[in-house]
């Protein structure tokens, strides 16, 4: 996979788990949830450096890759335009709760 594409931001950031390719910025976090399965996720208003993946039976959302790594780190809602990403999958800015 080539990182030729990658936006890098300056400040506090989300970066992928894997491959710290930069992903969001905290002021893009509207909420934080538990789903169904115990798992926190956190809905940005945007990402960055991640594309989205058709589903083929399910139009209502698409997987959320990381262009970096291709990384499934959550799903985008096409309804709501909200991006939802695992915690598991995202490392937090330094010096936050969310830093692991
Ligand atoms: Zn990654």
């Amino acid at each position: 996979m080539g990182r030729m594409f990658e936006i890098e931001f300056e400040g506090p950031f989300y970066t992928c788990i894997k491959c710290h390719t930069h992903l969001g910025l905290p002021n893009d976090i509207i909420s934080k949830e538990i789903d169904q399965f115990g798992r926190y996720e956190y809905e940005f208003t945007r990402l960055f450096n991640t594309f989205l993946g058709e589903r083929p039976f399910n139009s209502a959302v698409k997987d959320i890759f990381c262009v970096g790594c291709s990384n499934i780190i959550g799903i985008y809602g096409v309804t709501g335009g909200s991006y939802w990403v695992l915690r598991n999958e995202l490392h937090g800015p330094e010096g936050s709760d969310d830093e692991v």
